[in-house]
């Protein structure tokens, strides 16, 4: 290990599994005593081991046990734990400027990652960004300037959407329990409409957009919603692709009622799909677009990009905040683009997807439990059903459990918590996506 004068050198962590103690260990149950007497309970528990560190897919716990990571941070260190690139320019970015508040003094990195944003983001047309801190402040920025612009107040949204937790984007998202059951009274003027998930309702593309438009139309009125706010692979609700041609009829719509189209991107954007944006599959063309979760690598940066028309409609000081583009999420954000780029990690988003299909379908034909197989790239799902048919939550509760203690971190997703999600990061080799499907093998043969 070479230690570079001055800078602490990344870690080298052996890119393999290791069980080295009882799972969890010593150390995390040590912790998770502290945690308890501290940490909100609102604060869900997934694993009960603690993270020490990670590099490309691992990550090491506090007992020294190491796990293949199918989570990164649910789709956030999409170029790889703790990416040396991105380090090094989040280290070197930190030591020089680390904030002034871009509104009071600003810099150049914001400005840049608007350029790469404006550049990435689906249109040929002109487009500005403003950057914010979390997926939450882009999706309730996408919906202020859509208002803004349009002048309407409404905001549609589709069954199985997550958008946040914070008070708008409770109401905009879907499944009440655990994120909005309590939490009310909630923002008025939220539409919600089915969206397309063809699994369960088996409609085609455009008759599922027909069923959205008809009850948006009948409960609401097209002319009085400001924005419609999209997913264009849904995340939390369950990694579900809506059927072909559903987001093209949805945007064709939306155009022709002066509704904008808001992609929620926040999950299924950045290389995520095997396309900068997941409505790149389509060709369609987002009015806004939200970005988060895998743009800086691991650090807090979000950012609302779309046309320059509808995002000047704000007036100085009606956009922003004092995180929003840090230097350092910045520099991140730069590198991030840049690694991208450099190392085709949209062409292994997508071999990623060919390698796993494949192996997940063969797993469905192994194993009665596995409903369905979907997704793009490396956003896949596995969903798991019972012996009627019916949304099977015991099931995917069983197999996280059993993964962990061979060394594998999955992570559930679903409105009925019968989702497995695999959100692999791009640093993770064949051989470990593999393994992984191997395990998952043995978790659902041990059901
Ligand atoms: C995670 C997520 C959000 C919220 O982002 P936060 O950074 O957690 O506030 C919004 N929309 C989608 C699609 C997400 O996946």
């Amino acid at each position: 290990m070479s230690t570079v004068a001055g800078t602490a050198a990344i870690v080298p962590l052996p890119q393999s599994r290791l069980i080295a103690t009882e799972i969890p260990g010593p150390n995390s149950r040590a912790l998770a005593e502290r945690r308890a007497a501290v940490v909100a309970r609102g604060v869900s528990l997934g694993s009960p081991v603690y993270a020490a560190r990670a590099h490309g897919g691992i990550i090491e716990d506090v007992d020294g046990n190491r796990f293949l990571d199918m989570t990164s941070g649910i789709g956030v260190v999409t170029v790889g734990h703790t990416d040396e690139a991105v380090v090094e320019a989040a280290r070197a970015e930190l030591g020089r400027l680390t904030h002034t508040m871009f509104p009071t003094v600003p810099y150049e990195s914001y400005v840049r990652v608007a350029e790469l944003l404006a550049e990435h983001t689906p249109g040929g047309f002109p487009k500005k960004s403003v950057i914010v801190s979390t997926g939450a402040e882009a999706v309730e920025n996408a919906v202020k300037i859509a208002r803004r612009f349009t002048g309407r107040p409404g905001v549609a949204v589709l069954d199985h959407g997550y958008h946040g937790r914070t008070n708008l984007t409770m109401a905009m998202t879907y499944k009440a329990h655990p994120y909005s059951a309590g939490f009310g009274p909630f923002a008025s003027d939220v539409v919600r409409a089915p969206g397309s998930y063809p699994f369960r309702d088996g409609l085609t593309g455009p008759e599922a957009a027909a069923r959205t438009i008809a009850i948006l139309e009948k409960t609401y009125g097209a002319e009085h919603l400001a924005c419609i706010v999209v997913e264009p692979v849904q995340g939390e609700g369950g990694f579900i692709v809506p059927a072909d041609g559903y987001l093209a009829a949805i945007a064709e719509w939306a155009r022709a009622n002066g509704v904008l189209f808001v992609a929620d991107e926040i999950q299924s954007g950045i290389a995520r799909t095997g396309y900068w944006y997941a409505v790149d599959h389509e060709g369609v063309v987002p009015d806004l677009v939200a970005t988060a979760k895998g743009v800086a690598g691991g650090l807090p940066l979000a950012a609302v990009t779309g046309r320059a028309d509808v995002m000047d409609a704000s007036g100085p000081g009606g956009l922003g905040g004092t995180f929003g583009g840090n230097p350092v999420a910045c520099a991140a954000a730069i590198a991030v683009f840049e690694r991208i780029e450099s190392a085709g990690l949209l062409g292994r988003a997508r071999a990623i997807g060919e390698l796993l299909l494949p192996e997940l379908r063969r797993l469905q034909a192994a194993h009665p439990a596995v409903g369905d197989v979907r997704g793009r790239g490396a956003m896949l799902a596995i969903e798991l059903v019972n012996a009627q048919g019916e949304p099977d939550a015991a099931a995917v509760g069983s197999i996280i459990a059993f993964a962990l203690q061979r060394g594998v971190v999955l992570l559930s997703a679903g409105s009925d918590g019968n989702v497995l999600r695999f959100l692999p990061n791009l640093a993770t080799s064949d051989e470990l996506l593999l393994e992984a499907v191997a395990v998952l093998d043995e978790a659902l043969a041990s059901l």
